[in-house]
């Protein structure tokens, strides 16, 4: 599933491509991607001007300028759900199955979304509505202060893993950021995040910067479906630690990575480097 440095990297490569360019053609073979009216879709995106691309947590913002409204802007909003594809290609390139929308731009590329298991999604807002639309997501993890970081943490018994899942406390991070970032910090997926001590919240606020950023500058990650701004494939699947990893051995102690549910969710760790209870302290009643 794309997270932070996937979306990222979606963005960075079609920015080139596509600000400036006007939306010449639109042709949508699935409704069910739209959120709202399709008809309403249609209208501001046909002959739009796409001034700029931005992403916020897992969404891409593409602001427009459309050639109907005569006052304001919108913006075009795409998630990627699970599997969802957004590119740039020439139009001779094959059309896949799952492609279900089509943008012709005035360079002549193409601009598809493809999404086998549709659970991504797209609509357009005034960008007066931006804030409402995005109020419940909590901070970008590289854009928050450490301190900032550390209040998020305060008083929570829920899992460290299940808080940085959380949409709501921070944007962007899913399953396998979260896993490799708390490999890196030594620290347990189960641990209450409110018994983390300062020192190992510093060790979680870098490892999580340090991957996510390592991340982008691979391209992001290629589990199954995901492709960059131009319809590769990422890199970053040759250098995860932990994540999908389970019984193979980890590579700092060569102990065998495991994995546990927390909330329906799997959470890839190493039992020796990521030990349930603090080095130095008494084993507790959790054990
Ligand atoms: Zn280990």
């Amino acid at each position: 599933m794309p997270e932070l440095p996937e979306v990222e990297t979606v963005v960075r490569g079609l920015r080139p491509r596509l600000v400036g360019q006007r939306i010449r053609r639109l042709r949508v073979a699935e409704p069910r991607v739209i959120r709202g009216s399709l008809r309403r879709f249609r209208r501001l995106l046909a002959g739009a001007r796409i001034l700029r691309l931005s992403r916020r947590g897992k969404y891409i913002l593409l602001e427009l300028r459309p050639a109907a409204e005569r006052s304001g802007r919108y913006s075009w909003i795409v998630h990627l759900g699970m599997t969802g594809q957004f590119y740039a290609c020439a139009p001779t390139t094959p059309l896949l199955k799952h492609t279900h929308l089509v943008a012709w731009l005035s360079s002549g590329a193409q601009l598809r979304f493809r999404d086998p298991r549709r659970f991504g999604k797209m609509l357009v807002l005034r960008e007066a509505d931006l804030e409402d639309y995005f109020a419940a997501l909590g901070p970008d993890p590289l854009r928050i202060s450490f301190p900032g970081f550390c209040r998020l943490f305060v008083g929570r018994r829920a899992p460290v893993k299940s808080l940085l899942l959380n949409q709501n406390r921070l944007r962007g991070l899913g399953n396998i950021y979260s896993s490799e970032a708390l490999f890196l910090s030594g620290i347990h997926p189960a641990r209450p995040a409110g018994t983390l001590d300062r020192a190992e919240l510093q060790q979680l606020y870098g490892s999580l910067r340090w991957v996510l950023r390592e991340a982008i500058a691979g391209m992001g990650t290629t589990v199954s479906d995901y492709r960059t701004g131009d319809g590769r494939p990422g890199d970053y699947q040759n250098y995860l630690r932990v994540y999908d990893r389970e019984g193979e051995p980890c590579p700092r102690c060569g102990a065998l990575i495991a994995r546990l549910l927390l909330a329906g969710r799997s959470a890839h760790f190493c039992p020796e480097c990521q030990p349930r209870q603090r080095r130095g302290q008494p084993a507790g009643d959790s054990g």
